[in-house]
């Protein structure tokens, strides 16, 4: 998405009240992204449409541009919608406490049982017994007791014959009578959603009364997504999500599909094949990754907190007018510094790696420019506005006063020339980067 975020970016250069039209432009963009995330086609939809109200009218904040605005709303709102805050699994009721897994074959049910069991177990200090409802495949049984045998978490016995529903309730007296605080059943799954499935999972509820059910889903799930929650949520009722393989190339777009159309917080991630491979869940970092755009809203925060909106129109245009001299330097420096330096800037940027290449080279670089700046201020006004005028003596005499040799000065001089070439580039909106520098 990055090169689209430039691509809106580019669009949208104008100050002020975001218009209809510039919002509608930057939500084709945003329509693309999400789609090529996997959300369903329904919920991009509600989704964009809830942007657009949202972002139509905003006022503007002055140092930033209204792209980026865009994109901080766009980001806000998919927060809201994967729902804002962390929520735990529910533990609130009399023990034995049941936890049932749902989902289809292969999604990490049988994992995340014995990662959960794991979590509370040593984590929380719960006595946890785990028990395989699932009868179905030949070893799931065995599966879920060599996990136990793993991370020394109880399993219910196996035996041979009996139907899930017998499971579940020899499970819960096992429990009842040992003294245990969960009881997590793993269930069997399917390759698709179909009716005897659905009317296994309803029967095991029943009669094992669960207090959370869990559906596990891969993050890869793409436009089934939408189907997969609404059948389980219709027919067993979920009372929560867990997204597995979010350690994959997933972009996460199934999270917002079924906590769109459930409404059912999504609970925890997967992200390895571990046992302690499960995270909570944390709407904002899977609005980053759905967006596709590293850290740009916290540095669109950053910038709008720390940049002098004043000095910074000034500075964007004479960057228009390609008149970019020392003292201008000086303040660009001033202003790196005060956003954690060139890499700090870099890094909450994506796509830009080929630019930090160049300012690299062009010797900027966060341990110089306090020196730079340095150098910049033992300069007379003069010649800070004409470095042309700069030779052999006055270069000493600055060198001198700023504790550098001439050769440093030199650099300086050298760099200064070079920015302000590439600047001139920039300051005519080219990238990303360029409004960024605009917006300074
Ligand atoms: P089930 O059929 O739903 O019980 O699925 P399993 O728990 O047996 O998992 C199927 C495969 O997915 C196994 O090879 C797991 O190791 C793997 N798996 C489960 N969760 C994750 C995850 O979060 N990340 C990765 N990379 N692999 C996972
Ligand atoms: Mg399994």
């Amino acid at each position: 998405l990055s090169d689209r975020l430039s691509g809106i970016l580019d669009k949208l250069t104008k100050r002020g009240a975001l218009s209809e039209a510039d919002v509608s432009e930057a939500m084709r963009e945003v329509r693309r992204a999400l789609i090529e995330a996997d959300v369903a086609l329904p919920v991009v939809r509600s989704f964009t449409d809830k942007v657009r109200n949202r972002a139509v009218g905003h006022e503007v904040l002055k140092s930033i541009t209204p792209g980026q605005q865009v994109v901080k709303i766009v980001h806000d709102q998919l927060v809201e919608m994967l729902g804002s805050e962390a929520k735990p699994i529910d533990l609130d009721a009399p023990a034995p406490v049941c936890i049932m897994m749902v989902g289809l074959q292969g999604s990490g049910k049988t994992t995340t049982t014995a990662k959960i069991a794991r979590r509370l177990a040593t984590r929380d200090k719960l006595k946890v017994l785990m028990a395989s409802l699932d009868t179905r495949r030949p070893a799931a049984q065995e599966q879920l007791k060599v996990l136990g045998e793993q991370n020394e978490i109880e399993t219910l016995p196996i035996i041979a014959g009996q139907s899930p529903v017998q499971i579940a309730n020899r499970a819960m007296t096992a429990a009842r009578l040992g003294g245990f605080d969960v009881v997590v059943l793993d269930t069997a799954g399917r390759t698709h959603i179909d009716e005897p499935l659905m009317v296994e999972m309803a029967e095991i509820r029943q009669s094992a009364n669960p207090h959370e059910i869990l559906l596990v889903a891969d993050a890869l799930t793409g436009q089934d997504a939408v189907n997969l929650a609404t059948a389980f949520d219709e027919r067993v009722g979920i009372t929560g999500i867990v997204l597995t393989r979010m350690d994959g190339d997933g972009r996460g777009g199934a999270a917002l599909s079924m906590r769109a159309v459930t409404g059912k917080p999504i609970k925890l991630i997967g992200t390895g094949e571990k046992a302690d491979a499960l995270e909570d869940f944390h709407p904002s970092r899977i609005a980053d990754r759905i967006l596709g755009m590293g850290d740009i809203v916290s540095l669109v925060e950053k910038a709008a907190r720390e940049i002098d909106a004043e000095k910074a129109a000034k500075m964007a245009a004479k960057l228009k007018k390609g008149s970019f001299d020392l003292e201008d330097l000086a303040e660009q420096l001033k202003q790196m510094e005060k956003l954690g330096g060139m890499s700090g800037i870099m890094g909450m940027m994506p796509g830009v790696g080929k630019m930090k290449k160049q300012m690299d080279a062009a010797g900027i670089d966060d341990r110089v420019i306090k020196r730079q700046v340095a150098i910049i201020q033992s300069m007379t006004p003069a010649e800070r506005r004409k470095p042309d005028i700069l030779k052999a003596s006055r270069k000493k005499r600055i060198a001198a006063g700023s504790g550098v040799d001439v050769a440093a000065v030199n650099r300086l001089l050298k760099m200064h020339r070079q920015m302000a070439d590439m600047m001139k580039q920039m300051g005519q909106g080219k990238g990303l980067f360029g409004k960024l520098m605009g917006g300074m």
